[in-house]
């Protein structure tokens, strides 16, 4: 099980989600060098241990847990999971 970030990042990248997670799996953090260029940030699903703690600090209500995720939404478990594949830990 992972949590996925949706649309409402896009343009926001509030980034309340990273200071909370445990085990620092939400991408680009503001110290990452493509913070910038990113529209939006990512959860790393191989890593995420499901707690839960991101939803809450979300202003923009972004982050759901995988069975929680809009139908519109569903395209952000490849968007999520595409991040990490292009920037390996
Ligand atoms: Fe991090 Fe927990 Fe959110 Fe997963 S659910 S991204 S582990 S804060």
């Amino acid at each position: 099980m992972t949590h996925i970030i949706g649309d409402p990042c896009i343009g926001t990248k509030d980034t309340a989600c990273v200071a909370v997670c445990p085990v620092d799996c939400i991408h680009p953090t503001k110290e990452d060098a493509d913070f910038e260029q990113e529209e939006m940030l990512y959860i790393d699903p191989e890593t995420c241990i499901d707690c839960g703690l991101c939803v809450d600090e979300c202003p923009v209500t972004a982050i759901w847990p995988e069975d929680e995720v809009p139908d519109d939404q569903q395209k952000h478990f490849e968007t999520n999971a595409e991040y990490f594949k292009r920037n390996p830990a």
